[in-house]
């Protein structure tokens, strides 16, 4: 079965040689204020910095999952926090923000129109700006070139980004952004169970000078427990083994990426010769390249997507308000070039 489930997803095809390395070595039952696991954990974030062209002074924390940063920015920073969104995940961060701060506020803009912050204006208020790139529930993204453009009008705030679906698969100008998170199951072809975030050094500062210290994942105890590049809590050691042996097995994040832009390329072309679909995002410049959305009539996605189980393929369920006419295909580095073509030789059966 291959699975092109977009979180969780299919995971990297030596997993299971990984896993076992971890296991004959004592990783799985190291402690984790050990020298061992700090250097582990040093050695990981580095190779991470590496690979995802991360600046050296930004600073990298493994936390349990992208849900959990939400909290952990929500309530680490002072201000109010501004949410655009086209969609669930962007939706659901602002939910979850609002529940602990509810002067947070949220800005929903079309699915068909890239992210403007033209509408509002921040400029006299301090806070949080909040973005999810890549929107998992429709397939869509927001581009370097954007969010360059908030930073440029918003100097003086926090940018905030949720690349859960696409950092490790989309090649991404970090130094643009202060806060960068995503969880492990999705491009970086590992079990769920972890998150890493990635934050600046305004970012860091921003949060010391707040010093709210009341829950275990405060982000200043988190900040202060990786300097001695440990946690908080007793961290998922076995991912960060794992994360670390698929980081130094991955090409830079360019050379990743371009592969995956590739494919996303020959993918939306040939969805646009079939009658039967067509890509739910009409505007070619905001359509993910890690994650695909297909819309249709939902009875020919529902039959469309029991042919693929048949045929040992996994398509993903459409979500949210998309959840009955569309289906969604992960296109993250785990998935081999050969997988995909089996995909596209299957729809071009099937679309027919
Ligand atoms: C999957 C996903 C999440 C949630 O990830 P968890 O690991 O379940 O917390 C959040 N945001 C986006 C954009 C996602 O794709």
């Amino acid at each position: 079965m291959i699975s092109f489930y977009p979180g969780p997803s299919k995971v990297e095809n030596k997993l299971s040689e990984y896993f076992a390395e971890a296991h004959s070595q004592g990783i799985l039952s190291m402690n984790h204020r050990s020298p061992g696991c700090m250097q582990l954990v040093e050695e990981t974030s580095s190779l991470i910095k590496k690979k995802l062209n991360v600046p050296e002074e930004y600073s990298i924390f493994y936390v349990s999952a992208a849900t959990e940063c939400w909290e952990i920015l929500a309530q680490s920073y002072d201000g109010i926090s501004y949410h655009f969104y086209n969609g669930s995940f962007g939706e659901k961060w602002f939910n979850a923000t609002r529940k602990i701060k509810p002067q947070a506020i949220g800005y929903q803009f079309d699915l068909s129109k890239e992210l403007k912050l033209g509408e509002l204006d921040l400029s006299m208020e301090e806070g949080l700006i909040c973005i999810t790139q890549n929107e998992t529930s429709n397939g869509t993204r927001v581009s370097n070139k954007r969010i360059a453009k908030v930073r440029k009008k918003y100097p003086d705030h926090l940018i905030a980004i949720d690349a859960t679906s696409s950092l490790g698969g989309a090649f991404l100008q970090i130094e643009n952004a202060d806060i960068w998170y995503a969880s492990v199951q999705k491009c970086f072809g590992l079990p769920a169970g972890m998150a890493l975030m990635i934050c600046s050094p305004k970012a860091i500062e921003a949060a010391m000078n707040y010093a709210e210290n009341k829950h275990y994942n405060s982000l200043t105890s988190i900040i202060q427990n990786m300097e001695k590049n440990q946690t908080t809590h007793t961290p998922n050691v076995a991912n960060i083994y794992l994360l670390n042996r698929v980081m130094n097995e991955r090409k830079n994040i360019s050379k990743v990426a371009n592969k995956l832009e590739k494919r996303a390329a020959e993918f939306y072309e040939f969805i646009g010769t079939k009658d039967m679909v067509n890509p739910l995002v009409d505007k070619k410049n905001i359509r993910s390249n890690t994650v695909f959305s297909v819309k249709g009539k939902p009875e020919s996605i529902e039959r469309l997507k029991s042919k693929a189980l048949e045929k040992g393929l996994t398509l993903g369920n459409g979500y949210g308000e998309w959840k009955g006419h569309t289906f969604r295909v992960a296109n993250f580095p785990q998935i081999t070039n050969k997988e995909m073509k089996k995909l596209l030789s299957f729809l071009d059966e099937n679309l027919t």
